[in-house]
């Protein structure tokens, strides 16, 4: 599959993370538009997030540059290494985050600002976003990795059990994920309507 050309890696130095990433934006032609960034960075609470870059570009919507951040270290980061993730999980995470930056492509300005205040401050808020990036994710084909990642983290034995209880309260559950990508199955095997 072909790379698409809008990717600026910042601070990436492994080529699976970059070649990974690549491969998984190549299913989001809806982002091919617009400068996409992956960058390592120092995070505290996440692991991994999608936001708006705050440049000028930032209130012109239709030009927006968008950035998937992973972090290097810290709390989350000793129990889960993006660094050593296997491939499937991390295209998972990815395309999840993936499907954060197509539900922002339409939200204006101030729908930006209150979508990141509703996020922090409202959990049912958050619920509703998480749902809408997972479902994304699978309805543009990445119903197993999702589902990897969701695996992987929920089983991984040495993961902090405030970080599970984050994952349990506003992330959807293994069986929800399953009526998701169920659901697209489904849709994927539906005739094409013919018109006679
Ligand atoms: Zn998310």
């Amino acid at each position: 599959m072909k790379a698409p050309a809008n990717i600026i890696f910042q601070n990436v130095q492994r080529p699976e993370l970059r070649q990974w990433f690549a491969e998984t934006l190549a299913a989001y032609p809806e982002l091919h538009q617009r400068p996409i960034y992956l960058r390592k960075t120092a995070m505290r609470r996440s692991t991994m997030r999608a936001q708006p870059v705050l440049n000028l570009d930032f209130f012109r919507r239709h030009s927006r540059h968008y950035r998937v951040d992973f972090s290097d270290h810290l709390e989350v980061t000793e129990h889960v290494l993006v660094q050593e993730l296997p491939k499937e999980v991390v295209i998972g995470w990815f395309a999840h985050e993936l499907g954060h930056i197509v539900d922002y492509l339409n939200r204006p300005v101030l729908g930006m600002i209150s979508f990141g205040l509703g996020y922090a401050l409202w959990s049912r808020y958050m619920r509703k976003a998480e749902r809408v990036a997972d479902t994304i994710a699978v309805n543009h084909g990445f119903g197993a990795e999702v589902r990897a990642t969701k695996q992987y983290l929920m089983e991984h034995a040495t993961l902090p059990p405030h970080y599970k209880a984050r994952l349990e309260k506003y992330y959807l559950s293994a069986d929800e994920l399953e009526g998701l990508i169920l659901a697209w199955e489904a849709d994927q095997k539906m005739p094409e309507v013919v018109d006679v």
